[in-house]
């Protein structure tokens, strides 16, 4: 061990289920081989840490400390450490370790490692003064993202960069479904691919600041039929469940549907002529591997890519989640100690 390291860390805690977030202190374990000590300066607050704290979707355990779109700065770290040091200023998402071994993470893909761990699930996440994480999930923050505007990328970014990264062509046609934290910046990163954007939302004061963002188009969803059959790659990032059908038809033949929204009754139901007629694809998606999590943050410091930020003191985190809940945040809270 290099450094002296804290014994108590400072967090907002929700003790059970929907309840609100409250002051709680903690003995973290102690700092492993591989792990770095994180003194936090920001974390983003994803719509996830909002269905964990309503148990949306039955896995979460309490006592639970939300967040994991956290930046900060290294202040210990283990001596197997080397690709960082003391004062780095790092960024940690939603998986805080992994067996690094299995064929999935030798693959490059440590999300569907069987051991990974989340980092606010069954672990205690970002909303707090300090964090303990496996160093080989803590990335290096490009010098020209700011920590504010940089915290959201940790899992929103990278949830929408991969499929963005992976399925996304400069002649496609790309919508996005939901324009809250993931959705806009969905717009983008889809844009500095070179893709004809168009965003999909409920509220009509968001066509102006997706066209500002680089969408080339809007529609409400009220009015989907105008668009029927005009996207290639359709991203649906709404935090609430969607009649999926409809989507659907707003494809091209060989147009693809990328779920990516979590809801807590999720649950697609599909025809089937429409998909084999169209050769038409449906996949999910789900944060981001460590190399895609590398990419996308110099991609967005190359692209000038910022999360829009409303900044709350972390002693505020209760005010950020009510107006989370409320669909009223432009378009990330983030949690500022
Ligand atoms: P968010 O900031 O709250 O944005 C969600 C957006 O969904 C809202 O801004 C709204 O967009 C839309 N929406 C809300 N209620 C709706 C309704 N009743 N019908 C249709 N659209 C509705 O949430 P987020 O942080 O971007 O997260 C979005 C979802 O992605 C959550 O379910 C989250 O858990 C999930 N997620 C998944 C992954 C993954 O790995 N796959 C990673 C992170 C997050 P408009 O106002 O434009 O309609
Ligand atoms: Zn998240």
């Amino acid at each position: 061990m290099q450094t002296k390291t804290l014994t108590t860390y400072q967090a907002y805690v929700a003790k059970t289920e929907n309840a609100k977030l409250e002051p709680f202190s903690y003995e973290p374990k102690p700092l492993s081989l591989w792990d770095v000590e994180v003194e936090i300066t920001h974390c983003g607050i994803c719509h996830s840490d909002l269905h964990l704290i309503q148990n949306d979707w039955k896995n979460a355990s309490y006592p639970l400390v939300p967040g994991h779109e956290i930046v900060g700065n290294v202040v210990a770290k283990g001596d197997a450490i080397s690709h960082l040091k003391i004062g780095d200023r790092v960024g940690i998402g939603w998986q805080r370790s992994a067996c690094l071994q299995c064929e999935w993470c030798l693959g490059g893909d440590e999300t569907q490692c069987k051991q990974n761990r989340a980092t606010c699930v069954g672990d205690f996440g970002g909303f707090a003064s300090h964090i303990r994480v496996d160093g080989r999930f803590a990335f290096k923050l490009p010098k020209n993202l700011a920590s504010e505007n940089a915290a959201p990328l940790l899992c929103g970014g990278a949830t929408v960069f991969s499929p963005i990264f992976h399925h996304v062509k400069a002649t496609k046609r790309v919508g996005v479904v939901g324009i809250g934290g993931l959705g806009h910046l969905a717009i983008q990163f889809a844009k500095a691919f070179g893709a004809h954007v168009t965003a999909f939302s409920t509220s009509i004061n968001k066509e102006k600041e997706s066209k500002d963002l680089g969408a080339d188009d809007f529609c409400l969803l009220k009015d989907l039929k105008s668009h029927e059959a005009s996207i290639d790659f359709l991203m649906t990032t709404a935090s609430e469940n969607l009649d999926f059908a409809l989507f659907l038809n707003l494809l091209r033949p060989y147009g693809e549907l990328c779920l990516l929204g979590a809801p807590a009754a999720g649950e697609i139901k599909l025809p089937i002529f429409p998909l084999l007629i169209g050769k038409k694809v449906v996949r999910g998606s789900c944060i981001g591997s460590r190399g895609e999590i590398e990419k996308m943050l110099s991609f967005a410091a190359e692209h000038n890519i910022k999360a829009k930020i409303e900044i709350f003191p972390m002693s505020d985190v209760n005010s950020a989640l009510d107006k989370l809940k409320k669909n009223q945040i432009h378009y990330r809270a983030v949690l500022k100690n």
